[in-house]
């Protein structure tokens, strides 16, 4: 134990360390750099077909019994963005039929949490996911479709903006029930905007890439799918599903990850989150982490009471949230010695 926590101890120094040694602000407008991506084979690239890879933030639910969506603030993501080097958002609108004051119930109170953090990102040129977060949106198809024609209409000029359609299927199939579901989606966003990237959940809390990759969606431009981790779960199964889905050539986009369980709580498993690090860089993938709240779970990037307009000093961030800033903050830095 004392091994582990002296490691602990040194590996923040580190972070801390090299955090003032690469504070030398952000390379400009990340969206203006970028442009509009487009999924390309297993990979996603930019304007000038150069591979990108993102990291960055996902909000949590919506809804406002949760609470998290208090830190859904222009303040937040303009923080996010100049201290952390967020290049990416994701914005979970709560639409499970489970959550009695999200979307499928308040729709107005949680469509107004949305809009604002999608301006938010467009006003500070990062990227922005709009994510059906559900774990049962085959039951509110109806819903779903309605919901992304409008934000097809309000946002699909921009290259900012990322559809994704369904965050967490269960354990249900996926040629009878996420794939049909997503094909009248996709769908019905493609007659509005015909080109933003789509992204698409997978089985079993989108882990079954490998099934997806068996069977992918076919007849639509820029479809990508969803892959989610959390480091307290088994790394070799679940990082092997994800390499057979890329060597069948499927593009992934890690939406949501995790430093802890996969239920959010529990403590920062330091080596796996490394593992999982070096898998995304050697793939270059983008990834977002769960979750700006300051809720009392592992997962949480802040303690309680942080303040809801960023401005953010060490003691504000837990455990996870120091990790987490350190693999954004120098993402850029860590996906580039690839190609060196
Ligand atoms: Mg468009």
């Amino acid at each position: 134990m004392a091994n582990k926590f002296s490691f602990f101890i040194m590996f923040y120094f580190f972070f801390s360390c090299s955090v003032k040694r690469s504070h030398n602000g952000l390379a400009g407008n990340t969206v203006l750099n970028h442009g509009l991506l487009h999924v390309q084979g297993s990979h996603i690239v930019d304007k000038d077909k150069k591979l990108v890879s993102l990291a960055g933030n996902s909000f949590f639910w919506s809804n406002p019994y949760w609470k998290g969506v208090k830190f859904y603030t222009k303040d937040v993501v303009r923080w996010l963005h100049k201290d952390w080097h967020t290049q990416i958002i994701r914005v979970p609108l709560a639409a499970d039929p489970d959550v009695k004051d999200g979307y499928l119930y308040e729709p107005e109170v949680n469509l107004k949490a949305v809009e604002r953090l999608v301006d938010a990102a467009i006003d500070e040129g990062i990227y922005v996911i709009i994510d059906w977060h559900s774990h049962h949106a085959e039951q509110n198809e109806a819903q779903a479709i309605a919901f992304f024609e409008r934000m097809a209409r309000q946002y699909g000029k921009y290259p900012n903006v990322m559809y994704e359609i369904y965050n967490e299927p269960l354990k249900v199939s996926w040629d009878t029930v996420v794939k049909p579901y997503a094909e009248r989606v996709i769908s019905a966003i493609r007659k509005i905007d015909p080109d933003n990237m789509i992204i698409v959940g997978s089985p079993h809390w989108s882990k079954d890439v490998d099934i997806v990759s068996e069977n992918p969606i076919t007849g639509y431009n820029n479809i990508a799918y969803t892959f989610h981790f959390y480091a307290g779960s088994n790394f070799d199964w679940l990082s092997k599903k994800m390499t057979k889905a890329i060597q069948n050539g499927l593009p992934l986009f890690v939406t949501e990850w995790g430093t802890v369980d996969a239920n959010g709580d529990g403590k920062v498993h330091l080596e796996v989150v490394k593992m999982w690090m070096e898998l995304l860089k050697k793939y270059q993938l983008s990834h977002c982490n769960w979750s700006v709240n300051d809720k009392t779970e592992g997962a949480s990037i802040l303690k309680p009471g942080a303040s809801t307009k960023g401005g953010w000093t060490e003691k504000d961030l837990t455990p996870s949230g120091k990790l987490v800033r350190y693999y954004i903050r120098n993402w850029q830095n860590i996906v580039n010695q690839n190609k060196k």
